[in-house]
């Protein structure tokens, strides 16, 4: 296994509901390092440029409607194999589906309102970091 990046978003209905904190530890206390992270309320572009590719599902125009609704925490975390690593701590996309004691079964409200983004592969990982950091933004010295 390889030290990897991905891409992470603590979505608008958990930063609301004050999760931030519990979150953050699931990744730091199962070897995922926190090198990027900023708070950003997205506007509908970067909402609809970050989600292009579902352009055409119809949850589409409620997604981006979710996305844009509150500000959100945007991250970059490393460590071991973190793409698909990460996708495990996050658990399904419904929540209702998602194994026990995975973030999104934990904190996730609906299919929709489910806590937390990750990257799902080292393309998108790429692409989805360069959408929201520079290279400079990023700090995995310690
Ligand atoms: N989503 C939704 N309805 C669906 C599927 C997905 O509202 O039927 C939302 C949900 O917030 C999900 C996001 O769209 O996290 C992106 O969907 P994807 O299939 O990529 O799921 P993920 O990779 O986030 O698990
Ligand atoms: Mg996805």
């Amino acid at each position: 296994m390889a030290i990897e990046r991905t891409f992470s978003i603590i979505k608008p209905d958990a930063v609301k509901r004050d999760l931030i904190g519990k979150i953050c530890s699931r990744f730091e206390t199962n070897g995922l390092r926190i090198v990027a992270m900023r708070m950003v309320h997205m506007s509908r572009r970067e909402a609809e440029g970050f989600y292009a590719v579902h352009r055409e599902r119809p949850f589409f125009k409620s997604l981006c409607d979710y996305m844009t609704s509150g500000p959100s925490l945007v991250m970059i975390l490393e460590g071991e194999d973190a793409i698909a690593h990460n996708r495990k701590l996050m658990g399904a996309t419904d929540p209702a589906k998602a194994d026990k004691e995975t973030i999104r079964a934990d904190f996730g409200e609906s299919l929709e309102r489910n806590s937390v983004h990750g990257s799902d592969a080292p393309a998108t990982a790429a692409t989805e970091i360069a959408w929201f950091f520079a290279a400079s933004d990023i700090h995995s010295a310690r």
